[in-house]
Parts: structure tokens; C-alpha cells; sequence
């Protein structure tokens, strides 16, 4: 658990962000920003303690490739060369403080049982007899006793809004920790201390346990659930957790994502668009809404002026631009579906093409 590992350390000088790695490995590339790191030469040795747990990767440098072109071609309004970006990256482990242990909590609700009631109403001159749906509100209680497992990313490099998809790990991936496992990847030093956690792991618990009471509350419905959660044992230990981190460039703008280095499959990111298709789908819908806006003022402000309220003239003035905006909408979004098809067609012939190289 004390054992310290001997690393070598770069900070990238446009983000910011830290990357230790393996001596021997060669960084040129900051996983966060994209930028080119100065000479690797220029990395200091720094001594960390080992962490208690690792998860290997089970997604390799092919598959992550695979995995990431597949995602990124599809969108409707993504780019038709976005395969072109370069996606240059290596595997990083990311530290994680895991929580585990059990709790037990004590809820109590007001569960609500339906009835039906019959009752009398006046209707003219007749007494009606009819029902309707009482609920009567009891009080319920229970006791749960749960194990949890919670994940923190122990870093602040992560964007906020991948922050979350990376905490998502599913159970059990982790093993211990072997020094080999670390070869050829770069990882992110634990730059928060687990006391920053405690507060909001509470908070976490008590989310599982009102979810773990909800589907236990007797009656039809319920109401004012209130759990009071104690922790019975807590374990904290320290885990790296595989992921592909990529910031590739696409018309000078930079694009994050990540995936989940033992399962291909858990993507999250931003795609480029492109506004281009975007205002050409808008312009292909527009003559069907104009015609529709036409008949709604043409409805309220003819007769202002004097036509008769949907009769002659003003019915046939209103029915046409209904029709109109009709045959323009279905004709606007068949031509925008055939345009979107032939840009995912051709993306995806381009990403059968790049993959079988
Ligand atoms: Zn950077």
C-alpha cells in the first residue's frame, strides 16, 4: 500500500494538465488540449505512491481507433470528412477514489391506498349515482441494510461534463496492482485528497438508499419519503481506471471525448457540425412553415379587413396556403431526408474504407 512508484512527469504548458508515465515511454502529445509537449527529455522524475487497485485495458489502440471513427462519423449533421481529424492519443489512467461498504437506512413514507367511492350528484332534475377514486394515506417504514460502491475522479483535469461519464464504472473491473500494467500508458496524478469527497459521497449513499426504499414503499402511491441513512463501514481506496482521452481538431476548433478503456462501446463527447447542412435543412423546411404562418395570419387578419369569415374568397384563400404548407413540409422533409442519408451513406463507406486499411 506504501509502495512508491518511480515515474517521469511533464506538464503540458497550454492546459496545464499533468501527465506522468513509465520512463522509457515517449509523450509528445498533451491528452487534454491536443497541444505538442516540448522535448520528452525534459521530463522530471517524480516518486508517487502506488495505487491499491488498477483496471487493465481490455480496449486496445486499434479498437479505441475503431470504436471512436465509428462514433464520430454518425450525427445528422456531422461533417462528411470528419474522419480527416487527427486523432492522436494514448491510454491514460485516470485516479479514482472507490468507496464501498454497507449502510442501513431507515425510511418512512405516507403510502397511499385507492378506493372507490360512490356518491349521489344532481343532474337537471335527476339524482345520478356515480364513483370516483379515494386514497386513503397510512404511514409505511422499513429498514434497508445495502452495500454501495462509489467512484470519484480524483483529478480536475477531466471536463465537468465527462467528469460524470468517467465516475460511472461499472462494478467490479478493478484488480491490484502491478507496475507492468502501466507500460505504454500515461496517468494522471491524484491531485485531490479523498477527505474532498466525503461530503458528497454522503450525499451519494443517501441517493441509493431512496432508491433502493421507492420500490419497497407499499400502496397504490406515495409520498414524503424520508430515509435516515447511517454508514456502517467505509473502505477508501485507490484506483486507476482505464480510459482513451482525446482532444482531436477539426477546423481549428478542439473536440473532447473519451472511452471507457474496457468497454469500446461507453463513448462520450462532442462531434463537430456542420452548419453548412444545417442551414440547408432549415432553408428545405422553410416554404411549408411559411405557408402555414400565411394561413394562421390570412385566418385572423382577412376578416379584419373586411372578407367574410371562412366563406368565399376567405375559405379558399385559407384552405390553399394549408395545402401549400402541406405539399411543402412532406416535399421539405423528403429532400432533407434524402440529404441526410447520402451524407451518412458516404460517411459510413468512408469508415468501411478507413478501417479495412
Ligand atoms: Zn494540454
Amino acid at each position: 500500500m506504501t509502495d512508491k512508484l518511480v515515474l517521469k512527469a511533464l506538464k503540458c504548458s497550454n492546459c496545464g494538465a499533468d501527465v506522468q508515465f513509465l520512463p522509457g515511454l515517449d509523450v509528445s502529445v498533451c491528452g487534454y488540449c491536443g497541444s505538442n509537449f516540448e522535448r520528452a527529455s525534459e521530463a522530471r522524475e517524480v516518486s508517487v505512491e502506488a495505487p491499491d487497485l488498477l483496471a487493465p485495458f481490455r480496449v486496445n489502440n486499434d479498437t479505441f481507433l475503431k470504436a471512436i471513427r465509428g462514433w464520430l462519423s454518425e450525427g445528422a449533421f456531422t461533417p462528411d470528412d470528419v474522419l480527416t481529424a487527427e486523432i492522436e492519443t494514448k491510454g491514460t489512467y485516470l485516479p479514482f477514489y472507490a468507496w464501498s461498504g454497507e449502510y442501513k437506512a431507515d425510511w418512512f413514507a405516507s403510502s397511499g391506498y385507492d378506493r372507490q367511492e360512490e356518491y349521489i350528484e344532481m343532474q337537471g332534475d335527476k339524482l345520478v349515482k356515480k364513483h370516483r377514486t379515494v386514497t386513503d394515506w397510512r404511514p409505511s417504514n422499513g429498514v434497508i441494510n445495502g452495500r454501495y460502491l462509489i467512484y470519484t475522479l480524483a483529478s480536475d483535469s477531466v471536463d465537468p461534463e465527462l467528469t460524470a461519464f468517467c465516475e460511472e464504472v461499472p462494478a467490479s473491473s478493478a484488480v491490484s496492482f502491478k507496475t507492468e500494467q502501466l507500460a505504454g500508458f500515461t496517468l494522471e496524478p491524484f491531485d485531490k485528497d479523498s477527505s474532498e469527497f466525503a461530503g458528497r459521497v454522503e450525499d451519494e449513499i443517501e441517493r441509493i438508499a431512496a432508491s433502493v426504499a421507492r420500490p419497497r414503499i407499499p400502496g397504490d402511491r406515495w409520498k414524503d419519503l424520508n430515509c435516515s441513512t447511517t454508514i456502517v463501514s467505509q473502505d477508501c481506496v485507490r484506483v486507476y481506471l482505464p480510459f482513451w482521452l482525446t482532444t482531436f481538431l477539426y477546423g481549428g476548433q478542439p473536440f473532447r471525448c473519451v472511452v471507457d478503456g474496457c468497454n469500446a462501446a461507453r463513448i462520450k463527447g462532442t462531434r463537430p457540425v456542420d452548419p453548412d447542412r444545417i442551414n440547408r435543412a432549415r432553408r428545405m423546411m422553410l416554404p411549408g412553415k411559411l405557408a402555414l404562418i400565411g394561413a394562421g395570419v390570412s385566418l385572423v387578419l382577412l376578416p379584419m379587413l373586411g372578407m367574410q369569415f371562412l366563406a368565399g374568397a376567405h375559405k379558399w384563400i385559407v384552405l390553399g396556403l394549408l395545402g401549400a404548407s402541406m405539399v411543402f413540409g412532406i416535399a421539405g422533409s423528403i429532400a432533407r431526408s434524402v440529404m441526410l442519408a447520402r451524407s451518412k451513406k458516404l460517411r459510413q463507406r468512408l469508415l468501411a474504407e478507413m478501417n479495412s486499411k
